[in-house]
């Protein structure tokens, strides 16, 4: 097992890592930049050590010096937590030149799954069943009006190495494609470096369902069963639960059993999810496979019991993965809601400042991950997730009114943030039946003209997760 690590992320995650490796009596080196000089999360680590300027370009982003903090802290391993250089592939590689053990799969796994395209293919040759769509990147716009006109309208067009829900553009028609597809790569190309877009079916009311899946170095795989996160706002996820509501077993058992092998084949080793949108028949098409920790991955400790970051750890060390999947049974029910410091009334614009008060919640079933604490300043440079408030019950309905009097119990000011949005989404009827589909909110807030986001245009820091 390692002795020390280095974990290059911050706040919330930061301090998840922490956790998990003091538990496996592993010591561990925080990087920070300058904004986070004052991070309540660097407390807990052994070491830390500044490594730029706030931007995240000259901190966070900075391979060069990210690998130089680990050499001179001589660490075994880098977690890399989600967002910033955690699907980056060429820092992967940097990792295993430098001979430090990169906590997440090898380079050649991680372009494989982690370009859409690729995964595609990769997933056609398993049983995972995908949307109608292109097979490579688009070359010309005729050629996607030709398949768009195969598949049938409505389209959307992907950046093939997209995240955080840039570089998407859906098309009812002709003259929406063919802007679109420029428009699309233009966006990928400024935000991953990578115009290459290709198109697939638009699915108008699915849910999102996806499957949280653990490969180890030596060929075994197995799956948590899945999460619903199809709460969202502009394609970002506010509340994910698990298991996903309603989805009947045997389906499940399908795709989650999919989803394991789809990894097992890519040789896959540590944590990634198989993300994918279920229709009103719950019929799945693969969306994505996220090579990474991911932001809800608490829903899934909760019912499995098993924690992820500490297996991701075992996994990097060459440790066999303990269980088969006959031993993994799901208890209960968990729902989290993002914690952002946004302003829902206001386009849900960010809110960075200082936080006077800050009043967490508490009680059985109730998990609180975050990094803030009353007189800890919201750096303006940074994603705006704050905290995740974390439920578990018997039941979705217990789960329910445990959000509820927890999200009650939560005090955050003076910035403003999404609780009183999460409060209101707890007592809507389409969320306690769920009887939704991803754009369930985006309706609710345009009906009561509230967060009415459309014109607002918030340029997204580069934590994109
Ligand atoms: P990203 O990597 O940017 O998160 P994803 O492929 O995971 O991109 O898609 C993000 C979100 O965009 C999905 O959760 C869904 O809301 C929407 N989306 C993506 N592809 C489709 C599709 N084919 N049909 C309908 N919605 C889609």
């Amino acid at each position: 097992m390692f002795s020390r690590i280095l974990i290059a992320n911050r706040a919330e995650i930061a301090l998840r890592i922490i956790r998990a490796a003091r538990e496996l009596g592993i010591e561990t080196v925080c990087v920070y930049s300058q904004a986070d000089a004052d991070g309540p999360w660097l407390e807990f680590a052994d070491q830390t050590i500044c490594i730029g300027p706030p931007e995240a370009s000259e901190s966070y982003l900075r391979i060069d010096r990210i690998i130089s903090a680990a050499e001179i802290a001589n660490v075994d391993a880098i977690h890399p937590g989600y967002g910033f250089l955690a699907e980056n592939a060429h820092f992967a590689e940097v990792c295993r030149d430098c001979h430090i053990e990169f906590i997440g799969p090898s380079p050649e796994a991680m372009s494989l799954l982690g370009d859409k395209l690729s995964c595609r293919r990769m997933a056609k040759a398993s049983r995972t069943p995908i949307f109608p769509g292109s097979d490579k990147a688009i070359e010309s716009e005729d050629d996607a009006v030709k398949l768009a006109s195969e598949i049938g309208y409505p389209v959307i067009v992907k950046a093939a190495s997209g995240g955080g829900g840039r570089g998407m553009r859906v098309a009812h028609n002709e003259m929406a494609l063919r802007p679109g597809i420029a428009a699309a790569s233009q966006e990928a190309q400024a935000a991953f470096g990578n115009g290459a877009v290709y198109v697939e079916k638009y699915l108008e009311d699915a849910r999102h369902v996806e499957i949280q899946v653990l490969g180890d170095k030596h060929g075994n795989s197995v799956h948590l069963f899945d999460r619903d996160c199809t709460s969202q706002r502009r394609h970002q996820k506010l509340i994910e639960e698990a298991p996903a509501p309603g989805v009947d077993p045997k389906k499940r058992d399908t795709i989650a059993k999919a989803a394991a092998d789809l990894i097992r084949r890519a040789e896959y080793a540590g944590a990634a999810t198989v993300e994918f949108l279920m229709d009103r028949d719950q019929n799945f098409f693969m969306l994505e496979v996220n090579t990474r920790i991911q932001v809800e991955h608490p829903v899934t400790e909760m019912v499995t019991g098993i924690d992820i970051v500490k297996e991701m750890i075992r996994i990097a060390a060459g440790e066999p993965l303990p269980w088969k999947q006959r031993d993994i049974m799901l208890r209960g029910h968990s729902i989290e809601c993002r914690i952002n410091a946004e302003d829902p009334q206001r386009g849900f614009i960010p809110q960075p400042g200082l936080v006077t008060e800050f009043s967490p919640p508490g009680g059985i079933g109730v998990r609180l991950d975050t990094h803030c604490c009353s007189g800890y300043r919201i750096p303006p440079d940074y994603d705006s997730m704050i905290a995740k408030l974390i439920v578990h019950g018997a039941s979705r309905d217990q789960a329910i009114a445990r959000m509820r009097g927890a999200l009650g119990e939560f005090r955050i000011g003076p910035i403003k943030t999404t609780i009183p949005l999460h409060r209101r989404l707890m007592d809507e009827r389409q969320f306690i039946d769920a009887e939704f589909d991803i754009r369930y909110i985006e309706r609710l807030l345009r009906s009561d003209g509230s967060g009415v986001t459309e014109s607002v245009s918030i340029p997204r820091p580069p934590s994109g997760r």
